[in-house]
């Protein structure tokens, strides 16, 4: 009879997904001294390094163990996605498994084969709420360096992607040196896309533009990180950019170094919350 031993972790937390599509996170395996085993009737206890119990100590169960994550619980878990096989973790110590990429609602960790016991005495994971599809700068709050016109600040929130100026949709600062627009998301966010439209006419204003991202407020200086320089987007067109997680609050559109006006019609921004 074939058997498999398999363990599932539901991580079911509040309802939470753990992983991001180009996000990274974090898992920990942990083997510890003199604690039961996650899954009785296995076997008795795992001791660490530090136990004279050496007898007992099977680091080797482990190995060959798959690391599966994703969302179906079909065969308990075990189709989803291969995320890392665990080659070898010595007894008593602990293995960080680094990972990118991966989502899903279920780890599972199962040893493929017949007849073998698997014991380990501690998974921790660390991941960040999946994006949920929610344009979040749809609830942040626009600012910029100056106005023209109705060019106001909001009108890359409104939800609007509309490019043509008389349409009332685009913010537009005056024209001035080392331009800035800035959306506050009112607290740190993971940032994985965003989207900009850019105005109808004269789209090469916006060449040059940078996006940036993090905690400060100066909008001027390298204090955060550089997501994209937006090399040039089509009259009217709408340009995705991947940000990688990069955290921050503010998310700003800035023309570095010279003389110009900035206008565009629409950010979209989506990321996840940190936990
Ligand atoms: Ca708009």
């Amino acid at each position: 009879m074939l058997k498999l031993l398999i363990l599932v972790f539901w991580l079911d937390l509040l309802g939470l997904s753990i992983g991001a599509t180009g996000r990274s996170w974090v898992l920990h395996l942990h083997w510890e001294k003199d604690k039961p085993l996650v899954e009785s009737g296995l076997a008795g206890h795992v001791h660490s390094h530090l136990s004279h119990h050496h007898r007992n100590v099977v680091p080797e169960r482990l190995n060959g163990a798959e690391i599966r994550i994703g969302n179906s619980i079909k065969k308990d878990g075990t189709d989803n996605p291969l995320a890392s096989v665990i080659n070898s973790i010595p007894a008593g110590l602990a293995r960080t498994i680094n990972l990118k990429g991966f989502e899903g609602r279920y780890v599972t960790v199962v040893l493929p084969g017949k007849g073998r016991f698997l014991t380990l005495c501690e998974v921790e994971v660390y991941g960040y709420l999946a994006p949920n599809g929610e344009n979040l700068a749809l609830q942040g709050k626009a600012s910029q360096s100056s106005l023209h016109s109705t060019g106001f600040a909001y009108n890359a929130i409104d939800g609007n992607r509309a490019s043509v100026w008389a349409q009332g949709s685009c913010v537009h600062t005056a024209l001035e040196f080392s331009p800035w627009w800035r959306l506050d998301l009112r607290k740190t966010y993971k940032i994985f896309t965003i989207k900009i439209t850019n105005l109808k006419v004269a789209p090469t204003r916006l060449n040059g533009a940078e996006i940036r991202i993090g905690d400060s407020r100066n909008n001027n200086d390298d204090s955060n990180s550089r997501c994209a320089v937006i090399s040039f987007i089509p009259g009217g067109f709408t340009k995705t950019f991947h940000c990688n997680g990069l955290e921050g609050r503010f998310i700003s559109v800035v023309i570095p170094g010279r003389k110009q006006y900035l206008v565009f019609c629409e950010m979209e921004v989506y990321g996840s919350p940190l936990n």
